[in-house]
């Protein structure tokens, strides 16, 4: 199926969400995330029309962005080692894995303008996943306040792999309200206003929770 196919059914699958909870489908990002596809099948997601793209690894975005540059806004969506900042900071437009005070202080040293982050938090507290734990995320965005070129936007949590639509809602709705206890403090630093949460399989209960980026991969793109 063509990339313009699928997204024409995600935009209607994000529609009805947005109908039932009183959202507008323009406060919501589509992140397409190209980890698995070719260099062409990220060309073909930007001429599409999705403007806004996702990688996890350093190679993997160099290759997309050398060909595709500024076509796209480029969203870093992996864990990011200290020592490869430098290699990737100016040239991505928004970080979703901020999760270590180490992380911050390299992103504040090496970018050139103010780089937007999400703060990543392990809500369903999976051993296999990164990002903070949920009670430390007040403490950790108030101590980068000294870190002027890091801007928390929002906050970002990958969901587990269950079917189970009540427990997927319950780690959205955590998100939020961690989300809405920082954007609450006004913070200079952190307006955290942003909810980056929902993939392929749960896109549209994260929506219908607040989610205001999408990063979806397999059912958008693959
Ligand atoms: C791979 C990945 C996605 C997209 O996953 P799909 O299930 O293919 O939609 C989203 N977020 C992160 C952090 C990822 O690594």
């Amino acid at each position: 199926m063509t990339v313009a196919n699928k997204l024409a059914e995600m935009k209607q699958i994000i529609q009805k969400a947005c109908d039932k909870f009183d959202r507008n489908p323009n406060d919501i990002t589509i992140i397409g995330v190209t980890k698995y596809v070719s260099i062409d099948r990220a060309k073909e997601a930007v001429e599409a029309g999705i403007s806004n793209l996702g990688e996890n690894r350093n190679e993997q975005f160099f290759e997309k962005y050398e060909s595709i540059g500024d076509k796209a806004t480029w969203h870093f969506i992996g864990s990011l080692q200290s020592r490869k900042v430098k290699d990737v900071i100016n040239k991505v437009d928004y970080i979703h894995s901020l999760d270590r005070k180490s992380l911050a202080k390299e992103i504040n040293k090496r970018s050139e303008t103010i780089t937007p982050c999400f703060v990543q938090v392990n809500v369903s507290g999976e051993e296999s996943k990164q990002g903070l734990d949920p009670e430390d995320v007040e403490g950790f965005i108030e101590s980068l306040q000294n870190y002027e070129k890091v801007q928390v936007v929002g906050l970002m949590t990958m969901a587990p792999l269950v079917e189970n639509e009540e427990e997927l809602r319950a780690i959205f709705r955590k998100l939020r309200a961690i989300r809405d206890i920082v954007r609450d403090k006004h913070l200079p630093h952190a307006p955290c206003e942003s909810l980056s949460m929902g993939m392929s399989n749960d896109y549209r209960i994260a929506i219908e929770e607040g989610a205001t980026h999408i990063r979806v991969g397999t059912s958008l793109v693959g």
